[in-house]
């Protein structure tokens, strides 16, 4: 069974072919990051011209390079997310996906970006199994999902203002470091004292499950302003070491109650700042659960994921049809309220 995977949510153009669940017979993926970066971050009316352009080709080659020569005949179902993400780069995948799912007459189904990036985990690891505790930290969500299968999802935290990617991002733009800022505060970091820098506990005063990035952000820059006010120089690998300990700290605290209040110890991670090493060691390494991490190309945003949710939603007997419409602010899970 040969799923086609459309990824446009964000700056991002992804396309992949994925036989059964987890088998990748080929993809791709455009990134507009550099064109992006002259702005220091994705600028939508831009994000969604490259879409336009990327897509076609992209699939093209990703058929041919997947050996399907016949589309109508060899591909079981078109995936394509559907939201959260930008209007107008959603509008391209899903159009697109609509395209080929009518001219080849094969089912479509739309795919909730937030479950993809959670079944990302489900390509290198047969042996994970529901239920699973996945947090989702990427550039818009820092999420705790309750995963106890195919399309059941409780929500046992999220962030009630900035996303951790977020944090990095900002932070990075601070210290003057290019967008997208996570990926290079962690190769500071690597070379950095965590102990350098002190900043305020992010879940002081936090209930439940929830995080709260924006205090950390604003702190963290406050010290780079004054540091530079004062004409020093900021020592960087120290300060994002710093800054990333606190991060990383942060998202295993929630995770070890996630735990706790749960009983559930199969313990996922996704979403781009999985991709981080700090984190992903702090997981990895955690003696309280089992850890599955999912390879560090398939943390950022990607169709070979939302392939297979696709996938896994089919054969659990979720059904769509060519009324598909993006949403952007595409709603996600139920809520569960949970607290010690
Ligand atoms: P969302 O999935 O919430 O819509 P997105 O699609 O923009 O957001 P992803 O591609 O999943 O996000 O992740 C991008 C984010 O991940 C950016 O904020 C980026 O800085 C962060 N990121 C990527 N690699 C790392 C890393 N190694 N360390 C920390 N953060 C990282
Ligand atoms: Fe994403």
């Amino acid at each position: 069974f040969l799923t086609l995977g459309i990824e446009s949510s964000c700056d991002d153009t992804s396309v992949a072919l994925l036989e059964g669940p987890r088998r990748v017979l080929s993809w791709k993926i455009s990134s507009q990051i550099e064109r992006h970066a002259a702005f220091g971050g994705v600028v939508p009316e831009y994000a969604s011209r490259m879409h336009l352009e990327a897509i076609l080709p992209l699939t093209r080659a990703v058929l041919d390079e997947g050996g399907v020569a016949d589309p109508a005949k060899q591909i079981g179902l078109v995936a394509v997310t559907c939201g959260p993400g930008l209007m107008g780069s959603l509008l391209v995948g899903v159009m697109t996906a609509k395209a080929y799912a009518q001219a080849w007459k094969v089912p479509i189904l739309g795919v909730n970006h937030l479950e993809g990036h959670i079944y990302a985990n489900m390509i290198d690891h047969e042996d994970l199994k529901f239920p699973f505790l996945c947090m989702v930290v990427s550039g818009g969500h820092t999420e705790i999902v309750l995963v106890r299968g195919c399309g059941e999802y409780q929500m046992l935290g999220a962030t009630q203002d900035d996303a951790a990617g977020e944090a990095f991002d900002k932070v990075a733009k601070a210290l003057g470091l290019p967008y997208p800022g996570g990926p290079v505060i962690d190769r500071l970091s690597a070379a950095g004292d965590a102990g350098a820098f002190e900043f305020p506990d992010v879940l002081h005063n936090l209930e439940g499950l929830d995080f709260s990035f924006s205090g950390l952000k604003t702190a963290a820059i406050n010290q780079v302003n004054r540091l530079r006010q004062k004409g020093e120089e900021i020592p960087l690998e120290d300060f994002c070491a710093s800054f990333q300990n606190t991060v990383v700290k942060t998202l295993i605290a929630r995770l070890e109650q996630a735990v706790r209040l749960t009983g559930v110890k199969s313990v996922a991670i996704s979403g781009g700042v999985a991709a981080n090493s700090a984190f992903r060691r702090a997981v990895a390494e955690h003696e309280g659960w089992k850890s599955f991490l999912p390879s560090k190309m398939f943390c950022t945003d990607n169709a070979v994921m939302v392939a297979a949710a696709g996938c896994a939603a089919w054969q659990s007997g979720r059904r769509g049809g060519l009324d598909l419409a993006p949403d952007p602010a595409l709603d996600f899970g139920e809520d569960e309220v949970v607290g010690e």
